[in-house]
C-alpha cells in the first residue's frame, strides 16, 4: 500500500507539532535526536545524500518518504533560518510562539 498525500500531510502536521515542543529535538554531530510520542525514546534523525534517514518504525518498517520525526527537524531547521534571517526583527521571531533551538 502506497501512503497518500494526506497520510504524509498528518505527519507533516505532527512534526511541526513536535518541533514547537520544548526539548523534543536534540543535535548531535551529524544527526538529530528527536523525542518519540511517548516520551521514552529517540529516534535518530540523520541527513545524507540521497535524503533523510529515520530509524523510526514508520520509517523504516512502514516505509513513509518522511515521517514526522524528519518533518519535525526540518520545520526546526526552516524556523532557524527565518529567525536568522530576521535578525533582530522580534516580531519575525515572536510569530513562531516558540523557544529559541539551542542547535
Ligand atoms: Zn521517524
Amino acid at each position: 500500500m502506497s501512503v497518500t498525500e494526506a497520510q504524509l500531510e498528518s505527519r507533516r502536521i505532527a512534526g511541526e507539532a513536535l518541533a514547537k515542543l520544548k526539548g523534543q529535538i536534540e543535535k548531535s554531530h551529524d544527526f538529530y535526536q528527536v523525542r518519540s510520542s511517548t516520551g521514552d525514546k529517540f529516534y535518530k534523525v540523520t541527513p545524507r545524500d540521497e535524503g533523510w534517514f529515520c530509524s523510526c518504525p514508520d520509517f523504516t518498517i512502514r516505509g513513509v518518504p518522511a515521517c514526522k520525526h524528519i518533518f519535525a527537524v526540518q520545520f526546526s531547521l526552516k524556523i532557524r533560518e527565518t529567525v536568522r534571517a530576521a535578525g533582530s526583527n522580534y516580531r519575525a521571531i515572536q510569530r513562531f510562539k516558540m523557544p529559541l533551538l539551542r542547535f
